[in-house]
């Protein structure tokens, strides 16, 4: 058994109870790490559970790679692109008669492709990020002047009661403290309010099989790991009562293992989604045609996902609706 490179706590840094924790893995890059799995929330978090610096957190935030083609005539159907997203406008929430004036604050805005679609459903919309550069691009390209950037612990703590809906987009996972992010947005949500959270579900596929797959979900882009049912759990114990819960299809690892298998058939094997959408739509498809393409493919590939989902390999993401209890 792998000795892990830092002990175990003697409390949860996520529920702050002792209950026992489980060791899963060890990871090292410019630092080391060592992964927990808490017996009494079943959150699983790395150690040390540290906000990130800033600086190379904020360089890393692939925003230009949508540059050219992220303008207001796409923004929308940019939006359609993200799974997370595709849940909220298919959702209760999007066909609300009565948006108007109704307060939305979305948390890691980014470049705004959400905010811009919140605004033309007919929320007041309003965002925060704390990449200035990411910001920048909403505020002039998109026009979303509702976009800030802030820290979230600061901003929500001095709005409280402010927000009909406030959503959370693949955010959870990068907060140090999310107890304390639930409670904040709880305080900040008006009576009845709505938080909307989307990220990944380490019951995925090969999480189960062999986490190291999926690069992308280590320190220090993510701090900790969720399944549906920490995540239920969790925001149920801090004041909130589920209405939605959905997991992804894993249509986007069929792709990509048909985009390998193909790559290795011509020759050519290439790591998957290697280019931006930009330069793929530089390559002369032009948008409208790239976005239709994507969708007939996304489309064929829901068949073979959904029996795959249905024998137990469930897709990257998953996405909930809570509701703060009176
Ligand atoms: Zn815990």
């Amino acid at each position: 058994m792998l000795s892990p490179y830092h002990p175990a706590p003697s409390e949860c840094p996520i529920c702050k109870q002792s209950a026992g924790f489980s060791f899963k893995e060890n990871f090292k890059s410019d630092s080391s790490w060592s992964l927990y799995e808490c017996g009494a929330c079943a959150v699983q978090f790395w150690l040390p559970l540290v906000l990130p610096q800033g600086v190379t957190y904020e360089e890393e935030v692939a925003y230009q790679g949508k540059g050219e083609v992220l303008t207001k005539d796409h923004a929308r159907a940019i939006a359609e692109g993200y799974w997370n997203v595709r849940q909220f406008l298919q959702g209760p929430l999007a066909a609300d008669p009565n948006t108007k004036g109704k307060k939305l604050l979305d948390i890691g805005c980014g470049t705004g492709e959400f905010l811009f679609v919140a605004r033309e459903l007919g929320y007041s919309a309003y965002g925060i990020d704390f990449n200035r550069h990411a910001v920048a691009f909403a505020r002039e390209r998109l026009g979303l002047e509702g976009a800030t950037v802030a820290d979230v612990y600061e901003y929500l703590s001095t709005r409280p009661r402010q927000y009909d809906l406030i959503t959370a987009f693949e955010v959870i996972e990068h907060v140090p403290d999310p107890g304390a992010f639930l409670d904040l947005a709880r305080e900040s949500l008006a009576h009845n309010g709505i938080l909307v959270i989307s990220t990944p579900n380490r019951d995925r596929y090969w999480g189960r099989i062999d986490p190291k797959v999926d690069t992308w979900d280590y320190p220090y882009q993510h701090l900790t790991r969720w399944n549906p049912k920490s995540l239920k759990n969790f925001a149920e114990r801090r004041g909130f009562v589920t209405r939605a819960f959905r997991r992804e299809l894993p249509v986007e690892w069929f792709i990509g293992k048909l985009k390998q298998a193909a790559g290795i058939i011509m020759g050519k094997p290439r790591p998957h989604d290697a280019r931006t959408v930009s330069e793929r739509v530089r390559g002369g498809v032009g948008f409208s045609r790239y976005q239709l393409i994507k969708r007939v493919v996304v489309a064929l590939c829901g068949i073979p996902a959904g029996v795959l989902f249905l024998l137990g390999f469930e897709g990257i993401h998953m996405y909930a609706v809570f509701q703060k209890k009176r």
